[in-house]
């Protein structure tokens, strides 16, 4: 399947791929997993892209579309793929459309993830990640903790609260969704590729994907 994955931080959209890419090998491709490793490797795109994530600011256009340029032309992108952070503005959302259509790539379909902003910002104070970056597993510190406190369960690394996971941060980045990104729902319901999710369960999510994929 070929997917867009809309929704503010913390609605779900990374778990939701999670799930997804285990139904038929289409890869998540997160942006903002990718900039976290440029960010951690020190590279010049790291260098660049930081300064706007701590602040919880988008990082600029140009930089996410030569990133998602390559990406999207990776091998593991041929049995399809769920964009997750991606597009994040209506220029990015063009820019894909032009891309994907030179490519002559279709896509299934763009989900809204749409979760009441009081739970959002509960879910993310409270969430916790693994700080391996070849595990990132998602924790939460009141529905779903590490079975030993500040430890991954799975690969024993320190769990960590993310730099653009305090309340400040989350506010910032709440306020640039709602003024950047919201927006790409009229897009793709222009495109006639919406599907609206009111859910705060990633199955509930899934069901209906799975209903829009079949029908
Ligand atoms: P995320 O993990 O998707 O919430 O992304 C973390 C941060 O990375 C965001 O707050 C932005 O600073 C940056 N980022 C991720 N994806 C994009 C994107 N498509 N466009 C611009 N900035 C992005």
């Amino acid at each position: 399947m070929r997917l867009i994955l809309l929704g503010a931080p913390g609605a779900g959209k990374g778990t939701v791929a999670k799930l997804l890419t285990k139904m038929d090998g289409s890869v998540q491709i997160s942006t903002g997993d990718i900039l976290r490793g440029a960010v951690r490797a020190g590279s010049d795109l790291g260098k660049e892209a930081e300064g706007y994530m701590t602040r919880g600011d988008l990082v600029p256009d140009d930089l996410i579309m030569g990133i998602m340029e390559q990406r999207l032309q990776e091998p593991d992108c041929e049995n399809g793929f769920l964009l997750d952070g991606f597009p994040r503005t209506i220029p990015q959302a063009e820019a894909l459309k032009a891309m994907l259509a030179k490519l002559g790539i279709a896509l299934d379909m763009a989900v809204d993830i749409d979760v009441p902003r009081d739970v959002i910002l509960d879910r993310l104070t409270t969430r916790r990640t693994c700080s391996n970056p070849d595990c990132q597993e998602i924790y939460n510190v009141k529905t779903m903790p590490p079975k030993q406190e500040g430890i991954c369960d799975k690969c024993g690394s320190p769990v960590i609260q993310r730099d653009d996971e305090t309340e400040a941060a989350i506010s910032k980045r709440l306020d640039t969704y709602n003024e950047k990104t919201a927006p790409l729902v009229g897009f793709y319901e222009k495109e006639g590729l919406l599907l609206s999710v009111n859910a705060t369960s990633s199955e509930a999510v899934i069901s209906g994907v799975k209903e829009r994929l079949a029908g």
